[in-house]
């Protein structure tokens, strides 16, 4: 056991908060970083201690020497990075390993293979996980790219090799428009990740991106903490997620429970992750992707399961062996949640900026929000449009959806646009409703509602 006293939270907003209060609950001292431009962040004032980053208000939460240097300063024993920013980048958790931190998180070794998608396909293969058919390299010209194509059969989709988030990311349907689709997935993965690299997988026509949240300890322990659907998304980012998946098979669901597991334990990987499917419409499965982080959905599986995911991640990271069993974990009940990104869904979707000038959150049973949003906060523009998450939980699916369009008729914030119009709409939707959605939904949907 290697007890942490004192957290520096390497992140900002609803997630650091998140953070530094499951700290508060477990006894352990919470330091907040800021930039210039978060100087009024409610995290900052809820820590313990926070000190400021001058300078470049995004490499304030990349820099990471400096982040070490203020962890050392005030004497924290451990970092955890929340999700973005520095939480999937293996240099730092070396950095902070060789500076006597531990990092809160899974070993260094794993974040890069599972930072590689290529990488991470290769070695889920292995141990035995199903995998869409692609390329192990990444492509270096057109030409070859369309042989390659041609070869697994269109559609097929471009991918940036250390992407995320939805960028550089092209389906290409016919060859004729392979190459520009090429030199568009590439570049955006240049601009965005700093690297060019892209590979073809086979596309997969109206999947579900079902998604397992695995929880392990140091001492070989692995335990899932069940799935969630994350099929609602906007260009492939997720808006709303879902658990469990409303209309998913159920000897399905079980074989993606035991496939995830048994890869994480043959790994060896610790701490909490996701491994990210798509199924489709017969029930086939796909792995995507691995994230090596607590993710921006963990909400809903923490309220079915009623497990606290960052506190039993701090629990790993100091030595702890898993309190649980598999078999003691109970679902219960339905979660959704749903993203408040500060965008003008009658705008395209423009990142908007504001004062919150009216604040009113919704409550009662069965409601979460984790959000750093306050009455007279102002939005800075430098930084991700995800302002706070509404978490609705009920016993069956039907009350979930009535609880969330409840919830979101009386969620207000006023001064900007947010996208609560656009999530009001989702829920009254026949097919929302019927649990008939695949990753297309939200695109398709918004074509009409538009
Ligand atoms: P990112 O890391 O950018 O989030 P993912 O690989 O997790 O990218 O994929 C994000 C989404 O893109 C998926 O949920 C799905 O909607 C879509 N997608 C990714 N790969 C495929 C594929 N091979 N076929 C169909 N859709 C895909």
């Amino acid at each position: 056991m290697n007890k942490i006293n004192k957290v520096l939270v390497a992140n900002r907003g609803e997630i650091a908060l998140r953070i530094i209060r499951a700290c508060k609950e477990l006894d352990i001292k919470s330091v907040a970083i800021f930039s210039e431009a978060d100087v009024e962040g409610v995290w900052v004032r809820k820590a313990d201690e926070c000190y400021p980053i001058m300078g470049d208000v995004i490499q304030a939460y990349l820099d990471f020497e400096k982040i070490i240097t203020i962890a050392k300063r005030a004497n924290c024993d451990a970092i955890h990075p929340g999700y973005g920013f520095l939480s999937e980048n293996a240099d730092f958790a070396r950095a902070c390993e060789k500076n006597g931190i531990t990092f809160i998180g899974p070993k260094a070794d794993h974040i890069e293979l599972f930072g590689d998608k290529m990488a991470s396909k290769v070695a889920m293969k292995k141990v035995g996980v199903p995998v869409l058919e692609g390329t192990n390299e990444p492509i270096l010209d057109v030409k070859e790219g369309v042989k390659i194509a041609n070869e697994i059969g269109f559609p097929v989709i471009i991918k940036a090799a250390f992407g995320g988030g939805g960028r550089g990311m092209r389906i290409v349907k016919e060859q004729k428009d392979f190459s520009s689709m090429f030199e568009s997935a590439t570049n955006e993965s240049l601009k965005y990740f700093g690297r060019g690299e892209v590979f073809i997988e086979k596309y997969v026509e109206n999947p579900r991106h079902i998604e397992i949240q695995v929880i392990a300890d140091k001492y070989g322990n692995v335990l899932h903490l069940g799935e969630r659907d994350c099929s609602i998304q906007r260009r492939h980012q997720k808006v709303i997620e879902i658990a469990p998946s409303p209309r998913l098979n159920n000897d399905t669901r079980k074989e993606l429970y035991r496939i995830a597991t048994k890869a994480m334990f043959k790994l060896g990987y610790e701490s909490v992750g996701t491994v990210e499917f798509l199924v489709d419409v017969d029930d086939n499965i796909f792995f995507i992707e691995m994230n090596t982080r607590v993710q921006v959905e963990h909400p809903v599986t923490e309220t079915i399961t009623g497990v606290d995911i960052i506190q039993r991640m701090i629990e790993i990271a100091e030595g702890d062996k898993l309190q649980f069993l598999q078999e003691e974990v109970q679902f219960r009940g339905y979660a959704i949640e749903f993203r408040i990104n500060a965008e003008n869904p009658q705008k395209n979707f423009m990142p908007s900026v504001g004062t919150v000038s009216k604040y009113l959150t919704p409550g009662g049973p069965g409601v979460r929000i984790d959000t750093s949003v306050y009455t007279g906060y102002k939005v800075p523009a430098n930084y991700d449009s995800m302002i706070g998450k509404l978490i609705v939980w009920s016993l069956d699916w039907e009350g979930a959806v009535r609880k969330a369009t409840r919830a979101l008729d009386e969620f207000y914030i006023e001064g900007f646009p947010t996208n609560i119009p656009l999530h009001r709409e989702i829920v009254r939707d026949k097919d929302f409703k019927d649990g008939k959605f695949y990753t297309n939904y939200l695109d398709k949907k918004l074509e009409k509602f538009n």
